[in-house]
């Protein structure tokens, strides 16, 4: 059986970072799930599909056979790479109304599954322990208070170039995280068997090696 350690939590506790380090500690493989229904947003308005329930249907069958590929730390939609259009604040509050539609979730479920290699996976996502790898035998929940979270963001884009206001992004997160967490499908809520991991004081050097730790007990 392919181990794989699941890593879910709100946006932007620090999921993304700490899953990609320890998936490269143990040189396993690594799913960013975000990326999949940020690229099914994008994919779709470029289609000229809005995003809701009426275009339901075909936002899921545009899912299904979305032609997605990573490859040296980029993301292709087919031969555009789109790494740094699907990152942006609206592409993620975008991801979130995408995948708060039921059939959209259920095409991009084999598309995850396929991710599961030897040596072994660490998923990233809302939920890789509670529906996508419900057998995995490390969940984690990654969580920081909204505060830090948005205060992370903010300085991540400001590093990179970005205009950015604190309270805009603050709102920003608490608003995906309310739509995330209330959708009828998947939502956003720790595995019974996940073990929490609060990051709002932690670096992320404590955070991996919290996890690797739990991992190698
Ligand atoms: O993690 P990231 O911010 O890239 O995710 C973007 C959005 O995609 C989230 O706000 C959430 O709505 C959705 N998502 C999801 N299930 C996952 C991963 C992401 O619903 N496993």
């Amino acid at each position: 059986r392919i181990p794989v350690i699941c890593i879910d939590g709100p946006t932007a506790s620090g999921k993304g970072t700490v899953a990609a380090e320890v998936a490269k500690r143990l040189g396993y493989h690594f799913l960013d799930s975000g990326a999949m229904y940020r690229i099914t947003a994008y994919a779709s308005l470029q289609a000229g599909l809005v995003i809701d329930a009426s275009h339901e249907t075909a936002i899921a069958q545009l899912a299904k056979s979305l032609p997605v590929r990573f490859d040296g730390g980029r993301v292709y939609l087919g031969n555009e790479d789109v790494t740094d259009a699907i990152r942006t604040e609206e592409a993620g509050m975008n991801a979130s109304r995408v995948s708060a539609l039921p059939s959209v979730r259920t095409a991009l479920v084999d598309l995850q599954h396929g991710f599961q290699r030897l040596p072994g996976l660490v998923a990233d996502g809302r939920d890789m322990g509670t529906v996508i790898f419900p057998d995995a035998p490390l969940k984690v929940f990654l969580t920081a208070s909204a505060a830090c979270r948005a205060e992370r963001r903010y300085k991540q884009l400001i590093s990179k170039g970005f205009q950015a206001n604190i309270n805009d992004l603050r709102a920003d997160l608490e608003a995906r995280d309310a739509r995330d967490s209330s959708r009828s499908v998947a939502p956003l809520k720790p595995a019974q068997d996940a073990l929490v991991l609060d990051n709002s004081t932690l670096t992320i050097e404590q955070a991996v090696n919290q996890v690797m730790n739990w991992w190698l007990e």
